[in-house]
């Protein structure tokens, strides 16, 4: 039986495994992909990097974990299982037992297949508020969602400008919010070699930026099936990063807050201290 087994291998899956095994417990980390780092682009406000891009930064992750020897699998999740003092995790290859649990897997940024943004993406068009929020401050911008991760979003982007307008992209649903909110079906994305315009199909709109906060976050089914319990679709944990099942612990952009890589290092390294007096606490049972 593993110690402790984490899933996902980003900066929080990582920062948490190499923390560990400086702690002296050498966990199983299992990851299917490089996940949000594959689309981030350039990352350029952690410490250290004037600039790298996120898949760089993924593969220095993966090479930590072998310069340490750490054990890491790419295989994909699709189960939890409480078993007596631990748990069975159940990929697409294999089943593992173990007395802990990390997830540290993410939060899922749905694409759209609005036409023309793909060549927008990176040039006016941004999946993240909290990385790019920045650079529209007082700026005229417009926001796509329809849902929590939505008003999530939204409520980082009041931090940078006022000049917001929501486009729930065909949905209709109610947002009780002081925004201006444009339910029309959108069309497209325009522009020369920036995004400028929404196309809808029944106006146009001239932005300065526009960011994408459709879907959920996170492995929400999942995390739902497991009978994790949520928080606005983050998984919820306490002050200890506990989630309501006793050893499964969850960190990083999963249990939502910042959703930045220095936020996600940290929980990685902040939660060790808390699972090793989790095992310890089991162990002291079991012998007792
Ligand atoms: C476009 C974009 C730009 C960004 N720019 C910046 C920036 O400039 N600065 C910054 O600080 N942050 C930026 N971010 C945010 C940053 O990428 C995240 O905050 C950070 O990667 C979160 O780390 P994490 O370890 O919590 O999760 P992730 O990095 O998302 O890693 C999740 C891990 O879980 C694994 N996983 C998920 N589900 C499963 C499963 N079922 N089975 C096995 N493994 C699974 C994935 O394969 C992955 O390895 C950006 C994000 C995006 C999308």
């Amino acid at each position: 039986m593993e110690e402790v087994i984490i899933i996902g291998a980003g900066p929080s899956g990582v920062s948490a495994a190499v923390n560990l095994y400086r702690n002296n417990i050498n966990p199983l980390v299992i990851y299917k992909d490089a996940s949000n780092l594959d689309i981030a682009s350039s990352i350029e406000n952690y410490y250290g990097f004037k600039s790298i891009s996120g898949i760089d930064l993924f593969n220095q992750g993966i090479s930590q974990l072998d310069f340490h020897k750490i054990k890491h699998l790419e295989e994909i999740l699709f189960e939890i299982k409480e078993i007596k003092d631990g748990f069975q995790v159940i990929t697409n290859k294999n089943t593992y037992e173990t007395r802990s649990i990390i997830l540290a897997n993410g939060i899922k940024r749905n694409k759209s297949d609005i036409k023309n943004l793909n060549l927008y993406e990176g040039r006016g068009i941004s999946f993240c508020v909290r990385c790019d929020g920045f650079f529209y401050k007082n700026s005229k911008v417009s926001i796509i969602g329809n849902n929590s991760y939505l008003l999530h979003e939204l409520s980082i982007l009041r931090e940078y400008t006022s000049d917001i307008t929501v486009f729930t992209d065909g949905v209709d649903i109610d947002l009780n919010i002081p925004e201006k909110v444009i339910k029309d079906k959108i069309i497209s994305f325009e522009g020369h070699t920036y995004f400028e315009t929404i196309k809808t199909n029944s106006g146009v709109y001239d932005f300065d930026g526009c960011f994408i906060a459709l879907g959920f976050p996170s492995n929400t089914t999942l995390n739902k099936t497991l009978g994790i319990e949520l928080d606005n679709n983050f998984i919820k944990v306490n002050e200890k990063y506990e989630t309501n099942m006793k050893g499964l612990f969850a960190v990083g952009d999963a249990i939502g807050g910042l959703l930045q890589v220095q936020k996600a290092s940290y929980d990685g390294y902040r939660v060790v201290e808390y699972v090793k007096s989790y095992l310890k606490e089991l162990k002291n049972i079991t012998n007792g």
